[in-house]
């Protein structure tokens, strides 16, 4: 065993089969944006998930929420509800369209978006703008589903549509049914260090032949149907290519056997940290709640445990070890400074407020900020090896 080799958080994991698509998009000259690959790759994708529903392969998974905001009317001066603890590209398409984010805190089982805090973000910004928000985010972060049948019946009452980010929860499931399918729309992505990767891209799932049709008109330029170059709507450049779909055809042959993985490293380092003071694990909360375990979480309370996550994060970088804080919220971005945010005061106590009430409380005392100050994302790829398991625990066990 070498201590020298890097381990890292996160890396590609390929099948085998993926250099035979691309070479059959070369041996048919489809080195294009569409093509046979792009058709395969979208129909094996709808397969998986189920539901009925249509998607489209586009560049990002970014590319997917952008065109899901446009085809859902998001406009400059409407609102959009977004989970707070995410990666940005869930709500950076939210300024794309010229909307303002309204950022919702997390629920302590999931760490996705709270379901009472939602109702309570919605009821204050229909009394605050006078309309209602245009659509609501929810992530599932990490793999493991948000609450969405709470979420979906609130959305549902006010008749709100929601759009789903399931870019880090392929093969997750929420009461037998995957992740991407409760929304109107959902995005997928297939970035280098999801899941399943096309070296870059992702896709939008929609609920309908026709937004499917949209979907790939608008990410082709929004060519209108003329023998010359015409067009009535401003395009976008996001189809996925017949290339990098080909990388996705293969992906998909293995993406079961990437879960399996994923989870099987996440039972092993439970097994082998269980019982150490202080750390705990982000888990399924029920048996409804089925999680791709994309990236084995922990959270240390220092208090507990004697030492911090960044104790331990500088730890194992000592130790050629890549791990990484917990997503920073949103709303503890700079960015978004001037976002409103509904969050938890402390765990009992619901507070909503916005920059210019002068009742805000300490936007780090939410239940995301406390996520982000003690939580650490695990080395969780399936190239990892049972040593390099052993050897991440055994810089735990190494502190204080
Ligand atoms: C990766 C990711 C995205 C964006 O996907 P890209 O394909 O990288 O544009 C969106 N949301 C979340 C939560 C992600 O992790």
């Amino acid at each position: 065993m070498s201590t020298f080799n890097k381990i890292w958080l996160s890396l590609a994991h390929m099948g085998g089969m993926e250099q035979k698509f691309i070479q059959s998009a070369f041996d048919t000259n489809w080195v294009v944006p569409l093509g046979p690959n792009v058709d395969g790759f979208e129909k094996d994708l709808e397969e998986f998930i189920g539901g009925d529903k249509h998607i489209v392969a586009l560049s990002s998974g970014t590319a997917a929420i952008h065109l899901a905001l446009i085809q859902l009317g998001v406009q400059p001066g409407d609102e959009v509800i977004c989970q707070s603890f995410t990666f940005s590209a869930s709500a950076n398409p939210i300024k794309y369209v010229g909307a303002s984010p309204v950022f919702v805190d997390s629920e302590e089982e999931t760490w996705n978006m709270d379901p009472k805090l939602l109702e309570i973000a919605i009821e204050d910004r229909i009394k605050i703008t006078g309309k209602k928000p245009k659509a609501i985010i929810p992530v599932h972060l990490y793999g493991m589903p948000a609450k969405m049948d709470e979420i979906m019946e609130i959305a549902d009452s006010y008749g709100i549509p929601v759009l789903e980010d399931a870019a880090e929860a392929m093969g997750s499931k929420y009461r037998g049914r995957c992740c991407g399918t409760f929304g109107e729309f959902a995005c997928l992505s297939f970035n280098g260090n999801k899941i399943i990767t096309t070296s870059g891209g992702g896709a939008l799932v929609c609920s309908s032949a026709e937004a499917a049709g949209v979907t790939k008109f608008l990410a082709t330029q929004a060519r209108d149907n003329a023998p010359h170059y015409q067009h009535s709507h401003i395009g976008y450049n996001y189809r996925l290519s017949n290339i990098c779909a080909g990388i996705g055809r293969g992906q998909m042959l293995v993406l079961d056997e990437h879960i399996s993985a994923r989870r099987e490293i996440n039972n092993k380092y439970k097994k082998l940290l269980q019982g150490l003071p202080g750390i705990s694990f982000l888990t399924n909360p029920s048996d409804e709640f089925e999680s791709n375990m994309w990236l084995t979480c922990i959270l240390v309370d220092p208090k507990v445990a004697g030492f911090t996550r960044e104790d331990l994060r500088l730890a194992m970088e000592a130790a050629n070890i890549e791990t990484r804080p917990l997503w920073k919220p949103m709303h503890m971005q700079p960015v978004f400074e001037e976002a409103p945010f509904y969050g938890h005061n402390d765990s009992s106590c619901y507070t909503s407020f916005n920059k210019d009430s002068d009742t805000e409380p300490d936007r780090e005392n939410s239940i995301c900020g406390q996520l982000f100050e003690k939580g650490l994302c695990l080395p969780s790829h399936p190239g990892l090896s049972d040593e390099d398991l052993e050897r991440v625990v055994g810089v735990v066990n190494t502190l204080p």
